[in-house]
């Protein structure tokens, strides 16, 4: 069974890019960061409250959740974990609903290399 961490450490970098970025659509009230270790290869994945799931809570506002692994997260450098972290973050859309952003996968990837 994995245990999560609460990470208030990486939500703090995360404050700390997005300002730099001008990603002023993250509501960080409304994102939650927690670590894990678990030997897969996964580094960090978002999950969002989205509009399906809110069906049945329809009094709770959409929220995402990211989740590192360290046991890959920390073998990365500084600058690899931040754009991991932003790689994350650009998965958010600037409506914030919850959902996903279209943008494709590899062009997120690309984006966070480019920007940090
Ligand atoms: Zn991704």
């Amino acid at each position: 069974m994995v245990t999560y961490k609460e990470a208030p450490e990486l939500k703090e970098r995360a404050i700390v890019i997005a300002r730099k970025l001008n990603l002023n659509h993250i509501d960080f009230d409304r994102i939650h960061f927690y670590r894990y270790t678990c030997n897969t290869k996964t580094v960090a994945k978002i999950s969002g409250f989205f509009k399906t799931l809110q069906l049945p809570y329809p009094h709770i506002n959409p929220f995402y959740v990211i989740t590192f692994n360290d046991h890959n997260f920390e073998r990365e450098s500084e600058r690899e974990q931040n754009q991991t972290i932003l790689h994350e973050l650009l998965h958010i859309p600037k409506t914030f609903s919850g959902e996903f952003s279209r943008r494709a996968h590899k062009d997120i990837y690309k984006m966070a290399k480019k920007l940090l």
